[in-house]
């Protein structure tokens, strides 16, 4: 499974329509501070099902529409949609492409969809499942995060390499099981 490109319009500092291609091989993406590369990391997590606006850096989850600057009015919609090559079927679908798009209006009113059809967010929490993809992966790691894993007790550290190789959740049914 390949990342094939993303296209973000109204999500925090891209009021316009913009979309970037991932070609084979590395993508760095290079910018001054504020210039928004932390902002197309979070349009990936959200697109991909995030909830949280904190972990979004805002107070809720309308202050990812592009807000306005002194030279433009605010949006009212914010839209990104994320397209992965598929063909290796590493997601369990028939599509060898998969275009899952993610929308919120100001109203609170929000939509998700895949492959152009009204999907609900568990539809792409489960297409992720167990990919080491999605929400609460370590898939993306953070600015901050870095440090906060180095500078962890032994024992979290301990807990995020053991999900990470796909251990934790083994470990989390052992505890369930031996509840039971
Ligand atoms: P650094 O190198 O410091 O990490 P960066 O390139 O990662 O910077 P971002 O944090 O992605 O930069 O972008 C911050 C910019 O995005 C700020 O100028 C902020 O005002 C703008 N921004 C964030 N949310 C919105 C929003 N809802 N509407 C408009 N602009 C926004
Ligand atoms: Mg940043």
């Amino acid at each position: 499974m390949k990342l094939k490109s993303l296209e973000i319009s109204g999500f925090k500092s891209f009021a316009d329509k913009t979309k970037i291609e991932f070609k084979p091989g590395m993508t760095g993406i290079v910018g001054p501070n504020g210039s928004g590369k932390s902002n197309i990391i979070e349009a990936i997590r959200w697109v991909m099902g995030e909830q949280s606006a904190k972990g979004l850096r805002g107070e809720k989850m309308q202050d990812v529409i592009f807000g306005g600057t002194s030279k433009r009015s605010p949006l009212n919609r914010a839209e990104v949609t994320i397209v992965f090559d598929n063909s290796d079927h590493y997601l369990k679908t028939d599509f060898t492409e998969i275009r899952i798009s993610r929308r919120l209006y100001r109203s609170g009113e929000s939509n998700y969809l895949i492959n152009g059809q009204d999907v609900r967010l568990r539809d792409i929490v489960e297409l992720f499942m167990d990919t080491g993809l999605g929400r609460e992966s370590f898939s993306i790691i953070s600015q901050g995060r870095v440090e906060a894993i180095f500078n962890s007790k032994a024992e979290d550290r301990r807990t995020i390499i053991e999900e990470v190789a796909g251990v934790y959740k083994y470990k989390q049914n052992k505890e369930r099981a031996q509840k039971e």
